[in-house]
């Protein structure tokens, strides 16, 4: 291993060093542990299985990496994506932990390294690929060295039921027989019933100790607008965000590529990203991602697993999701450093007919598509919601939640609601009498009154419906048969192109008054996207007096330098709530700056110095 000795001494010297708390602020520089983090981490030191359901960003990573270090022997990583152990390895030898990863790419002489490393006792924490883990190779590899703990990265990755199965992870049930008396950590924030079920199962993990949390995230500001001109909202949206990273989701990869090159036009640096691409021009995009500040990432929903970069400041959906559960991971992509970020989405009439055939079209069973559909109605739920967004997110998990969050579009700017009982009856009559036959919009031009070959041919011109929505604007006759969609009054026949058909018993009970219907009231497209200015670099900075923020973003600078230098993503060297704390308490010394969170002692020994010099080139 190409560790130097004073590495080792940082950690170990210290009689403390097997204390978790004196490690983490040791190692890590932080003062606490947050959350459940503590009770995990002494059920693994003491010897007990574990499963961690945290929400992204709650600090999972520490879960196992202090066990590891506290324990005798090395810890054992088993993580789906060979790309980002590098960037995980990189960030542990920034603390001076002794880590490595076992990937293909290691050349012999590497390989050897690691192997007499093991079996020296000398490595900390080794990540490696399920594939790998349960070949007789990486056995005879481990031999008789010891074995710390069995940490189980994105542990969904088990569940047939998500969307990132990896058939490799069902061997790794096998650990606890193969490697009797080892610990073992499953971690994911991936925790709907089924998929929890499914972990412990199939990971042989039924006596471990499940711990959650809520999965709320509070810093994540949710907000979901109609589609109206997507680029131009995009582009207002992409506004409040300059000089900050972020994703921009697109359901195809000619979007991705089409939307990437248009934002580039319009002079936003923008990189795409989908597994139709050049395996080489898929890693330089994502590298560049982890590693500038002021990149747009364009991406189909294969960007994303394990990029644990904190500082995404937004997530943004051109087309809709595949279902809460994935909107909510891939949003969940935003904001891990706790530090204020957005998850914006535009939907409209036409994600909802794009979905419903994806999945009527599809090879899947009935039952199967039943499940989809479903899904598909619980995101419609929660588009057209008129309450607090997190509430009924969180509703979805399970998880109950007071509701007026102060951080959701609806919560931010109530939405009006009108009385959309007349509105509905003619909609759905616009159905009924035009044979359930048509899609939105031509029964939007028969409520207006539209004359054109479409309606003549048909005789729709000749019927009472015929102009009977013309109090209304045809935008919002859009709006009503989105809502009327996610109510479950009426729904897609795929087999006939987007056809709107009624819900019998749901349609009957409108139209003989027995219920009423309330619709929102689409906002008027000046408010959209004004809510919030996130000025320039980041959000952190835009938190901070002015003279902290210039001294902020000297610090930036400095730390891009070095990352530059080391090749590594600016976040390894430090995370911006530290240069955050840096320029506001402004340390003058080695002493002061260890006592900033973030800061432990192989890093203070690394760039102390460097940072120091800047803080008091700015003064008090
Ligand atoms: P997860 O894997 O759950 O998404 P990470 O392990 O990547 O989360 O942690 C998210 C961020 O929070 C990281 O930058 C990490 O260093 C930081 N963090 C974790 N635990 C603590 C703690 N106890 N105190 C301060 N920062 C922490
Ligand atoms: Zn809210």
């Amino acid at each position: 291993m190409p560790q130097t000795q004073n590495q080792t001494d940082v950690l170990f010297d210290s009689p403390a060093a097997a204390d978790p708390l004196a490690v983490l602020k040791r190692v890590y520089g932080y003062p606490a542990f947050r959350g459940r983090q503590a009770e995990v981490v002494d059920r693994v030191v003491s010897g007990g299985d574990a499963v961690v359901l945290f929400p992204t960003g709650a600090g999972k990573s520490l879960c196992f990496q202090i066990p590891a270090l506290c324990r005798p022997g090395v810890g054992i990583v088993v993580s789906p994506l060979i790309a980002l152990m590098r960037d995980q390895v990189e960030a542990l030898k920034q603390l001076g932990v002794r880590a490595a990863a076992l990937n293909s790419s290691l050349s012999r002489e590497e390989f050897m390294d690691v192997r007499s490393a093991i079996a020296r006792g000398e490595l900390d924490l080794l990540y490696v690929t399920p594939e790998r883990i349960v070949t007789q190779g990486f056995k005879d590899m481990i031999g008789n060295a010891k074995i710390a703990l069995f940490a189980i990265d994105e542990a969904h990755c088990v569940s047939q039921w998500g969307h990132d199965f990896r058939p490799e992870y069902r061997e790794l049930g096998h650990l606890g027989e193969a490697y009797p008396g080892v610990p073992r950590i499953a971690l994911t924030a991936t925790a709907d019933p089924h998929t929890r079920e499914d972990i412990i199962d199939k990971l042989g993990l039924r006596t471990a100790e499940v711990f959650t949390t809520s999965f709320d995230r509070p810093n994540i500001a949710y907000e979901i607008v109609e589609r109206d001109q997507p680029r131009q909202q995009l582009l207002r949206f992409l506004a409040r965000h300059k000089g900050s990273s972020g994703i921009v989701y697109c359901l195809s990869r000619a979007k991705v590529e089409d939307t990437a090159e248009w934002l580039n036009k319009q002079g936003i640096r923008a990189k795409a990203y989908h597994a139709g691409m050049e395996r080489a021009d898929r890693e330089m995009n994502q590298d560049a991602f982890l590693k500038e500040e002021d990149l747009c990432l364009v991406a189909t929903v294969a960007f994303g697993m394990g990029i644990d970069k904190p500082n995404v400041r937004y997530v943004a959906h051109l087309d809709l999701p595949g279902s809460v559960e994935a909107y909510y991971q891939e949003t969940g992509r935003a904001g891990r450093d706790g530090l204020p970020s957005d998850a914006w989405m535009t939907y409209g009439m036409a994600d909802v007919i794009q979905r419903g055939r994806m999945i009527d079209g599809g090879t899947s069973t009935e039952d199967v598509k039943r499940v989809e559909r479903a899904k598909l109605n619980a995101l419609l739920g929660i588009c057209e919601s008129a309450g607090c967004r997190r509430q009924a997110i969180l509703a979805h998990f399970g998880e109950a939640h007071k509701g007026n969050c102060g951080n959701c579009d609806t919560c931010l700017k109530p939405v009006e609601t009108w009385d959309g009982t007349d509105a509905a009856i003619k909609a759905l009559a616009a159905i009924y009498r035009t044979g359930e036959r048509f899609g939105a919009g031509h029964l939007i031009d028969v409520l207006m009154g539209n004359e054109n070959d479409k309606t003549a041919r048909f005789g729709h011109t000749e019927m009472p419906v015929f102009g009977a929505g013309r109090d209304i604007p045809a935008k919002t006759w859009q709006s009503v048969y989105r809502q009327l969609l996610a109510a479950g009054l009426v729904s897609v026949d795929h087999e006939a192109f987007g056809a709107l058909k009624l819900v019998p018993d749901e349609a009957r009970a409108v139209f003989k008054h027995e219920r009423e219907v309330r619709f929102r009231k689409d906002r008027p497209a000046a408010a959209k996207g004004s809510r919030r200015q996130s000025s320039g670099a980041s959000s952190a900075k835009s938190a901070l007096e002015p003279a902290d923020g210039e001294l902020f973003e000297a610090l930036r600078a400095a730390r891009m330098a070095i990352a530059k230098e080391l090749s590594v993503p600016p976040y390894v060297v430090f995370p911006d709530t530290t240069l955050v704390a840096f320029a506001t308490e402004r340390p003058m010394d080695r002493e002061a700056l260890l006592s900033i969170s973030g800061v432990g002692q192989s890093k203070l020994e690394r760039y102390g110095d460097a940072f120091l010099k800047v803080i008091r080139e700015f003064g008090r």
